[in-house]
């Protein structure tokens, strides 16, 4: 009775947003941005004056605010298709303004938050788009009582949805399924408690070091380890000792929710063919190994974290697999022969198991559960700019995509929607939409992508919430 109370109200309230203005115009006409842009002030509430959130690229601060959330350089080029304008929301009215508006003119609105979308897709587009910047929806408040965080735009809104939050919490699979690709005003974080000591590694081994038997070994126990253990394997080609030669070096990088002595002994209970000793552990906080995986040396001030401007910036490319069965030795040795040829791709195998081997496939629309024993992201970076070096380094990593498909999960072949890869399809957001979207959508949600059409078709039967790989409506 609950959950379908908390559906409908999620419903009738987007529903209600997207039923304020009835009619709708194409973007054709040259004059779609004074037109777009009139309608927002006009629509703007004088409290809470648009204006100051937007940047049109008259305004001097425009590309600076549109390239301060790029990450991957691939989209910070002249040739990039630009937003007509940006809106960077400082309160709830200018994201119902910019709907409101977006409806009337016809105008496709890309919604951005942190900018780490792999493709660029939250603020590229081949139509005439406009950018919802929500870069604002930063302030969090911790609640340690509840174990619960709270991020949002600096405003609660109406205390009846904080309400309707509230009790969504604890319902989040029924949120997970209702908001997947409609507009996310407030996030609200479950805390997982942890000790005040944890213990850190990063481990490196080439083939000369045993790496084939280490990573052997890794792959047979990794699922089964304690839920405190998490170890990810990183693979990368470097110069071999040998002169004029290449090699694999594997790099095992580990979080453990304990201290050091207990972490060695699993170690190597579990896996003593890595020869971890104490000196390659260190134990120090758990914020503090937040650095560590940032590459900050541990010790380094906290404060660092709240820097948003990233370390360095690449151009890359990324894909996905899942992997449900090891892969044989001589399977290795083919991989680090590919590895060696390719150079540049590198591989993270990220394990499952554990925690996220207990939750049902259907719970919540992320479904790579029970059975997937590591996920992999493939991964290109590099400096040099132009299409040659894009092309170059793309097409290696989609060659080492293909060389692995004996090892990976079939039928479908599944990806990881956060590792979002246009290769595995694109929507034109016409009348092909469903087939369109059942190429990558089977891939990210496997039988969980049919339940977000059907509620997709419910909610935004306009498809407004749309870009190259959304959730695709049925028409009927
Ligand atoms: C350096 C780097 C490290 C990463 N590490 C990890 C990792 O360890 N684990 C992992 O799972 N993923 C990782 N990712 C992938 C990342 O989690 C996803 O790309 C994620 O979607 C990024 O969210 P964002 O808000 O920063 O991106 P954006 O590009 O701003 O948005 C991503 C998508 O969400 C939509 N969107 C943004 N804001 C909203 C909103 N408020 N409401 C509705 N839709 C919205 C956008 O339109 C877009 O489609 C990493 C990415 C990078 C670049």
């Amino acid at each position: 009775m609950e959950i379908l109370r908390l559906k409908k109200f999620s419903l009738l309230s987007i529903l209600l947003l997207l039923s304020i203005t009835s009619w709708r115009v194409t973007a054709t006409s040259d004059n779609l941005h004074g037109d777009f842009l009139q309608c927002l002030l006009s629509y703007s509430q004088p409290s809470h004056p648009i204006s100051q959130a937007i940047f049109t690229p008259k305004n001097s601060s425009y590309s600076s605010v549109l390239q301060a959330y790029i990450r991957n350089l691939r989209f910070n080029t002249t040739s990039t298709p630009k937003p007509l304008l940006i809106i960077t929301a400082l309160h709830e009215s200018h994201i119902q303004t910019a709907i409101i508006c977006a409806r009337k003119h016809g105008l496709q609105m890309k919604i951005r938050s942190g900018g780490h979308n792999y493709e660029g897709i939250s603020y590229v587009s081949e139509v005439p788009f406009f950018v919802l910047d929500m870069f604002n929806l930063r302030f969090i408040d911790v609640d340690i009582k509840n174990e619960t965080a709270w991020v949002r735009l600096e405003q609660p809104w109406e205390n009846f949805t904080i309400a309707f939050l509230k009790k969504a919490k604890l319902m989040a699979s029924q949120l997970g399924f209702v908001l997947q690709w409609a507009l996310v005003v407030t996030l609200v974080f479950n805390l997982v408690r942890v000790p005040e000591t944890v213990t850190v590694f990063r481990v490196r081994r080439t083939l000369e070091e045993n790496a084939t038997e280490i990573v052997d070994q890794w792959q047979h126990v990794v699922e089964r380890l304690p839920q405190e253990l998490f170890i990810r394997l990183g693979l990368d080609v470097v110069n071999s000792t040998q002169t004029g030669k290449k090699t694999v070096r594997a790099t095992f990088i580990s979080l453990f929710l304990g201290d050091s002595h207990k972490l060695l002994s699993i170690m190597n209970e579990s896996l003593p063919k890595l020869g971890l000793v104490q000196s390659d552990c260190i134990e120090t906080s758990w914020v503090q190994s937040v650095l560590f995986w940032t590459h900050f040396p541990v010790g380094t001030p906290e404060e660092i974290l709240l820097d948003r401007t990233p370390q360095s910036l690449t151009f890359y490319k990324i894909k996905s697999d899942y992997v449900k069965k090891p892969i044989p030795k001589d399977g290795l040795d083919f991989i680090w022969k590919r590895m060696i040829e390719l150079e540049r791709p590198t591989m993270a195998f990220n394990p499952y198991g554990g925690r996220m081997a207990e939750i049902p496939s259907t719970a919540v629309p992320f479904p790579h559960r029970a059975g997937n024993i590591w996920k992999i992201q493939y991964s290109a970076d590099w400096n040099e700019p132009g299409d040659d070096a894009a092309n170059r380094y793309i097409n290696a990593t989609r060659k080492l995509y293909n060389y692995m498909t004996p090892f990976v999960s079939k039928n479908p072949r599944e990806a990881f929607f956060n590792y979002i890869d246009l290769d595995l399809g694109i929507n034109h957001n016409g009348k092909d939409s469903y087939v369109e979207g059942k190429a990558y959508g089977i891939k990210y949600f496997l039988g969980n992508f049919n339940r977000l059409v059907k509620i997709k078709t419910e909610v935004d039967p306009e498809n407004f919430f749309r870009n190259e790989q959304s959730i695709p409506v049925i028409f009927y």
